[in-house]
């Protein structure tokens, strides 16, 4: 094994492996380091084993970050298409699920293959299971210490993620770094996570958990249209997990139910055309039934329909379309898909994501502070900002 190379990457994880592909391909020699004994974990348990590797409509609206242009350069010179393009080289099957998030038809796995065979075709070295104690820097280019001995290049990509599933490895490794050179570090906290509730609120809701139905979650200016999914824990579904990454402790979020529907105007209708029906059972056509039920206790309606005056059936509509809620936390990065915040991209160069100070080092991926919404837009910043250093290191 060569103990001297053009770049060493750590991390073969999406972002890391992207960069080593790209940066083979310049002809540079590519060592790339990992602690974890298999390559891209994280991609093959994502999408559900299918990988939602990227997101037609990425763009930087799609982002979170202390500067939302930093990510414009990167996105804009490796985009959904150029990633469709080497999945289509090597014949990996994809369709688009919804709002334009693409997945592999088989598995996830066929992505970690592609880009193996990516990397070793331009040459890249890849060397599983093996810890990092050090990274230091020389005259010329850095030194990279480990568990197997070491090793120099003149570049080094940091790509070894966020904070998200410690259980799979995720290590706050790159933030440690990133400060030991004297970059800023954003506060970084889970995203796209499930939110709990206060032991109150989850016990009134017990009875819901499992129900899943369409909703509009809002948090000041900001909305996602999804599922909602009540679980015994608390709220979740790909809405929830969007409008995670905006909430913050304290805040209200407003949950609107099946938004598509004009609930009140219905339950009016109803109340004219079969007025010895029961409020339940009313909403509970329009409603999943077991919430109906939750819904017209926690309105405290009982009666026929014929019964009950319009401004109480507009309560009721009102309780499921605008149904605030101040959720107590969230699961934590045990559950989160993702890590908001990270590297200050103010101390990177958004053309090649090296640091402005150390010529040579470059951060990737999820541990930098750009934070994709859900539906393949983190895999799309991790192959673009692993493009972008790649073209440079
Ligand atoms: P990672 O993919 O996390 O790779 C980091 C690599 O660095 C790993 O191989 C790790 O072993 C290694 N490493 C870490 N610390 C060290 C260390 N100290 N020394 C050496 N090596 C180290 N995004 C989507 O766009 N679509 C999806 O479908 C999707 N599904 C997801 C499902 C789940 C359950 C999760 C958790 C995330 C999902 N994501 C998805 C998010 C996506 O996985 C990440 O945004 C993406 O993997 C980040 O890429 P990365 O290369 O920056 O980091």
């Amino acid at each position: 094994l060569q103990r001297k190379s053009d770049v060493i990457v750590i991390g073969a994880g999406a972002a890391g492996m992207m960069a080593a592909i790209r940066a083979g391909k310049r002809g540079r020699s590519v060592l790339v380091l990992d602690h974890a004994r298999a390559p891209g974990e994280k991609i093959r348990i994502s999408g559900g084993g299918r990988c939602n590797f990227t997101n037609i409509h990425a763009g930087p609206k799609n982002f979170l970050s202390a500067n939302p242009h930093f990510c414009k350069s990167a996105l804009a010179r490796f985009t959904p298409a150029d990633f469709i393009a080497m999945v289509e080289r090597h014949r990996i099957a994809w369709h688009e699920k919804t709002l334009g998030q693409l997945f592999c038809d088989d598995s996830a796995k066929d992505i970690i293959r592609m880009l193996l065979d990516e990397m070793r075709a331009v040459g890249a070295v890849l060397q599983l299971g093996t810890d990092i104690s050090a990274v230091e820097r020389l005259e010329t280019g850095f030194r990279v210490s480990t568990g197997d001995g070491v090793y120099e290049a003149a570049s080094v990509i940091v790509a070894t993620g966020g904070k998200s599933i410690p259980k799979m490895g995720a290590t706050g490794f790159a933030y440690r770094l990133a400060e030991q050179f004297g970059l800023a570090v954003l506060e970084t906290r889970p995203a796209l996570v499930p939110l709990t509730l206060d032991p109150g609120l989850l016990a009134s809701i017990a009875p819901l958990a499992g129900i899943s139905a369409p909703a509009e979650i809002r948090h000041g200016k900001t909305a996602f249209r999804e599922a909602l999914l009540f679980t015994h824990r608390g709220l979740s579904g790909p809405a929830i997990l969007q409008i995670s990454s905006y909430w913050r402790e304290g805040d209200e979020i407003v949950l609107a139910i099946e938004p598509d529907i004009d609930i009140a105007a219905q339950l009016k209708r109803a109340k004219q055309l079969n007025g010895r029906q029961s409020a339940q059972t009313a909403l509970g056509e329009i409603l999943p039934k077991r919430l109906a039920q939750f819904l017209v206790e926690r309105e405290k309606i009982s009666g026929n329909m014929a019964d009950l005056a319009d401004k109480a059936l507009l309560r009721l509509a009102a309780s499921a379309q605008n149904f605030a809620v101040k959720p107590s936390g969230s699961e934590g990065y045990r559950t989160a898909e993702v890590t908001l915040g990270g590297i200050d991209t103010a101390a990177l160069d958004s053309r090649s994501m090296e640091a402005k100070g150390v010529p040579g080092l470059y951060f990737i991926g999820e541990c930098v502070d750009v934070t994709g919404w859900l539906g393949g837009y983190n895999f799309q910043w991790a192959w673009a900002s692993g493009f972008a250093a790649g073209e440079c290191a």
